[in-house]
This record gives C-alpha cells, structure tokens and sequence, in this order.
C-alpha cells in the first residue's frame, strides 16, 4: 500500500478559507492591492501549488532519510540529493518575491497569500520550507527597520531567493531567557562592528543553496544594560557584499557542527562561531530586541501554520491508508467494508479534518489582520488590526502546534502498527511537526505572553473587543436555525467560559501574577478551542445551502458541527483547569517532585 509523498494541495479548501474565513476579496480591493484582483491571486496559488507537489514534495523522505551533512574541516553543509536543483527552481520562478514590494522586486501580493503559499510548501516538505520562511522573515525585519543603504544593499538578492536570511539568538545559556546571551560587539572604528560569540540551533546557519547568507545577529555592545534592553542587531553577511553588490572577502563566521534530530532532519540545525566578524548595526543600539520582535512575530505565525500544514499532510495520508485497509466488520456496513466505516476511525478522520479546518481559518485571519494592520483605510483600523494580530499571534502558534501534533498522532493511530513503521511516511509528519510547539518561543512563553502581555492591551478592552466579535455571531446562528442549533448552543456555552475565564485572569493578575500564569497554557487552550469554533460555525453559515456560497459543499456543515459538538466541549475543561490556580503545583516540595 503506497501512501507516502502524494500530498495534494487542497485548492478548494484554501480558497474557501481565503475567501470565508478571511475576507481575500475585500483586502485585494484595498488601493495597495489594486492591480491584483482574485482570480490572478488563485492562479497563483494553483501554480505554486503544482510546483510544491512536483518538486517539493519527492524530496520530503529524500531529505528525511539522507539528512543534511556537514564537514568538520571545511565548516560547509551539504544539503540532501536534488535540493539545491529545487531550490534553484524556487528562485528562478520568483516564488519567495510574492509578498514584497515591487522596489525591492516583489510581487505586491498581500501577506494572507503568501501564508497561503507557506502552508501548501510546508505540507509538501517542511524541511525545505524553513529556508524560505526565515529568509522571508529577515526581509521583513530589514524592511522594518533596515537604513536605505542596508535595503539597497541586501533586499533585491533576499527577494529573488538568491541569498537567503538566518535568526540568531539562542545561545547555550540563552535560550526561552533571550536576556541572558552574551555574543558581543566592538566598533571596529570604521563604522563596522566586529561580533564574537557562539549561537546555537541556527536553522540553515549554514548550507549549500546560494552563494551568500545574510545572518540577523543579536549581540550586546559594551557598557549595555543587562537583559533585553541591552540588546543590539546586527547584520554579519556570510560574504561581505562591496558597494557594487559584488561579493567580497569571507567573514569570520564558521559553523562548526550540525544537531542530530529527532525530525526534519535536512534543515541544517546549527552551531555558529562569529569570531570578530564584521557586522553592521541595525537601527539604534539596545533596541535589536524590538526590531527581533517584527521577525519573531511573522515567524511566530509561520510556525503556528507548520501546525496546520502538517495535519493536512498527515490528515490526507491517513484518509488514503482508511478507505484502503481491511480489518474486522463495522457495523452496519458491508463484508469487507473498510476500517474508515469504524465510527472510532471516522472519529479520528473527522477530528483531523476539523481541526485542520479549524487552524486554517486561524491562521488565515491572523495573517489578515497582519495585512490589515499595515494597508487599513486610516489610523484607527490599522491599530484595530495590530492589537487583533498581536492578541492571535500567540494563540495561533501555540493552539495550531499541539494540534497540528496531535492531528499527526491520530494519523499515525489511523495506520495501527503500520503508522509506527517508517516505510508509511506517517511516522515523519509526528517527528516533523514536533519541534513546531518548541522553537519560536516554546508554547509555555506563548501563554505567558498571552496572558501577561497581551491581555493588558488597553486595559483589557482589547480582549473584550474579541470576545464581543465571537458572541455577535449568535444572532446569525440564530437566524439559520435547525440546522446549526447545536452549533449556536456549543459556541454560546463556550464563549461564556472564556468571559468568564478572562475575567478571573485579568483579576487574577493584578494581585497574584503566579497564581494567574498558573493557568495561562488551559488558558490559551481554551481561546484556541473557542476560536476554532467561532471560525468552523462560520464557515458553516457560509456553506448552508441558499447561502451566497452555494457550491461549497455540504462537508463543510457536517465538519462544523462534528468540532462543536465533539470538540468544542473540551473548552470547558481547559476553563476550569485555567483557574485552578498554583496552590498544587506548589504543594508538593522538590523532593516530593523527584522520582523514588
Ligand atoms: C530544530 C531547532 C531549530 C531552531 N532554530 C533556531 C533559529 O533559527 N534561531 C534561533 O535563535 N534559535 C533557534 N532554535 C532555538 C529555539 O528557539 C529554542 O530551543 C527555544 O526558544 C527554547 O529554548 P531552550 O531550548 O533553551 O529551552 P529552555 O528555555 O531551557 O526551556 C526549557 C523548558 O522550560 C520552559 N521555560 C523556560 N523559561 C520559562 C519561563 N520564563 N516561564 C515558563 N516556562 C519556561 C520552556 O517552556 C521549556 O518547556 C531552534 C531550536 C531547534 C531545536
């Protein structure tokens, strides 16, 4: 039985997600997106689509069983068979240019398509996806907060895809505490800085796909104040670039070992020496933490969006593996009825299904209020869209992530024992999809950020605001009656826990800070379970038949419903564990903790 590598972009259910969840029409009616109208877009998207599932994806178990290699005398990295001819693909036709402005060679698309783009590459081969992603990001951040000089210099090749970015701020004592690194920069005297000190897990730190690397570094100069306002950014070219955009000397940046990994095994996982390397200041110094934060908080949304990417390929291996095995007689089917008749087989089926659903709509809204936050009409919607994108981002890396790990877990339960064999491919989207709850702040920082950070934004107003936008949808439920009653009545019992929940947080919080961040992870379980609800009710609204969307199929009703009445439950107990408070967890002494 072959299951492995045929992932199938699923067009129709991104475009639906773009079109329903999101709103892709009205953002592209914006006068900044004024020359692109849908159906250019969705082209687009077909396209890409094509070259993930040709070229991307034959090389996913390539890449998985091969790995990347790295030679110890030398300090360069080999990536896997046929990557670098994919990656020369990737840049001749552009791809990484789609969401970029045309003066740096961008295609002017919005970022919603972009993340539409990063979903379909990461599904087809995660491993690959990263040295894209973080490339994107880097551009991103030099676009924020880069001097003319440095965009002129970098941007133009970063597009294209002809060199490609790095972030690097982890450092053996420096990991979830960004505070604690050391590296340090020196003025050399010229204008330049020179950058000594060792990073650790730097994703494609170092690699065989361009001749150049652009590495974002954060280091301390000296006299900073400790902690992370004593930190500064600098960008440390593996090559340094002349004024003509030639190439010049090499820099003193040297990888000197690659991580053994328990997944994505060709995305070289880096240790990096920069020994007086040369380096250039971005912005103002003891500000790099700030400017980090533009680059994390896009590849904060990416890797909530592995979640979901992972579960669709996971989700599309597993239907396949059900429709095709043998084993026992469901009831109420036919002799030789296959194991997807098993009402606990189609219960994982649809539980995958949902959730992926789910998380699409998540991330797609996300990346909408991303766009929005910067094309908006006037000041107030552009603010309006930076608190919603700023209040998502950590529920959507982190609520995505445990569930993008738990979608693989049940396809690799769909597969019985042939799932825990590596021949299926399943067993490689759980280790894959693993590291995504880890890196980019682990889950746990997602809820203390949550919760300490972001639901103070003007004073708790802005999480209200949110939860009055889930709880208006009740009128329009309402109106559909019959068939989405149990939808109305799951998300209407669900969202007044989360009320109730955030209000006890928000009080919590302000008397008795550990006793709140107790319960920040059930906390954030709780809104990613209650907003997974909120978006499939809506999507259910809009596939009813006599809606506007007549064609969608009634699928999308029937997986709606399943997640309110099948998963939407759970809200409840996330809300309660949420406010249990930290008596218990501090009851028991170290001792008590420690194995006997
Ligand atoms: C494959 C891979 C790729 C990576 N790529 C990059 C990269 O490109 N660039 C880069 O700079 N880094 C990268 N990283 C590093 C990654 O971001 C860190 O591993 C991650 O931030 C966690 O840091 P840590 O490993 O030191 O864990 P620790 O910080 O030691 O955390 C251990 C545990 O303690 C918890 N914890 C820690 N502090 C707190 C706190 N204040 N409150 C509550 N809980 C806490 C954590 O949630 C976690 O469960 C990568 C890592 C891996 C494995």
């Amino acid at each position: 039985m072959e299951t492995v590598g045929r992932y199938q972009p699923p067009v129709a259910d991104i475009a639906f997600a773009l079109d329903r969840l999101a709103d892709l029409p009205g953002l592209s009616k914006r006068p900044d997106f004024a020359d692109l109208d849908r159906e250019t877009i969705q082209s687009l998207l077909v396209e890409f689509g094509r070259f993930v599932a040709e070229v991307l994806s034959p090389l996913d178990a390539v890449g998985d069983a091969e790995g990347s290699h790295h030679d110890p005398v030398s300090g360069e990295v080999r990536t896997p068979t046929g990557w670098r001819q994919a990656y020369a693909k990737y840049v001749d036709a552009g791809w990484g240019s789609v969401p970029f402005p045309s003066e740096h060679g961008g295609g002017g698309f919005p970022w919603l398509v972009a993340i539409a783009m990063q979903e379909m590459m990461t599904s087809a081969n995660m491993a690959f996806s990263l040295c894209p992603m973080l490339t994107q990001g880097a551009i991103d951040m030099l676009l924020h907060h880069g001097s003319e000089e440095q965009q002129a210099r970098y941007l133009t090749k970063m597009v294209s895809g002809e060199w490609t970015g790095t972030m690097n701020l982890t450092e053996p004592q420096a990991g979830s505490d960004v505070g604690a690194l050391t590296t340090k920069a020196v003025p050399a005297g010229d204008g330049t800085w020179r950058i000594t000190g060792q990073k650790i897990f730097i994703t494609y730190g170092e690699h065989d796909l361009t001749d150049n690397i652009v590495h974002l570094v954060l280091a301390r100069v000296p006299d900073a104040p400790a902690g992370t306002r004593g930190i500064s950014c600098f960008i440390v070219p593996k090559y340094v670039v002349g004024d003509d955009g030639s190439l010049g000397e090499r820099n003193q940046v040297r990888c000197l070992s690659i991580e053994h990994k328990l997944g994505i095994h060709a995305s070289p996982t880096c240790v990096l020496e920069f020994d007086g390397a040369t380096g250039y200041l971005i912005g103002e110094v003891n500000a790099g933490m700030r400017y980090m934060f533009t680059m994390m908080n896009g590849a904060r949304l990416s890797v909530g969006l592995q979640g979901l990417s992972i579960g669709e390929a996971a989700y599309q291996q597993a239907y396949r593996y059900a429709i095709e095995r043998r084993q026992g007689r469901p009831l109420g089917a036919q002799p030789g009825a296959a194991i997807v008749e098993h009402p606990d087989v189609r219960r994982m089926l649809l539980t995958m299904r949902s959730l992926n659903e789910a998380m699409r709509g998540l991330c797609y809204l996300n990346a909408e209020a991303v766009d929005l936050a910067k094309h908006g009409e006037d000041q107030a919607e552009r603010a309006a869209q930076q608190e919603l994108a700023d209040l998502l981002t950590p529920i959507t890396k982190s609520w995505c992530t445990d569930m993008g790990s738990e979608v693989a877990s049940l396809a690799l339960q769909v597969h019985g024992g042939m799932g825990y064999i590596e021949e299926t491919g399943v067993a490689q989207r759980y280790r894959d999809v693993r590291i995504s709850a880890i890196y980019e702040g682990t889950n746990g920082i997602q809820a203390l950020d949550l919760v300490g950070r972001k639901l103070g934004i003007r004073d708790g107003s802005a999480v209200g605001d949110l939860l009055t936008r889930v709880e208006s949808l009740d009128a329009r439920l309402a109106a559909a009656g019959e068939p989405l009653a149990t939808i109305r009545e799951g998300l209407k019992e669900a969202v007044t826990g989360l009320r109730s929940s955030t209000h006890w947080m928000l009080e919590t919080l302000a008397t008795d800070g550990r006793r709140a961040l107790a319960g920040a992870s059930p906390y954030l379980r709780q809104w990613g379970t209650v907003l997974g609800g909120w978006l499939l009710a809506q999507q259910a609204l809009a596939a009813l038949p006599g809606a506007a969307s007549d064609e969608y199929p009634a699928a999308k009703v029937s997986t709606a419903r399943f997640y309110c009445e099948h998963l939407l439950p759970q809200a409840a107990g996330f809300g309660r564990a949420a406010v249990a408070g930290d008596a218990t967890l501090y009851e028991p002494s170290e001792a008590a903790l420690a194995s006997r």
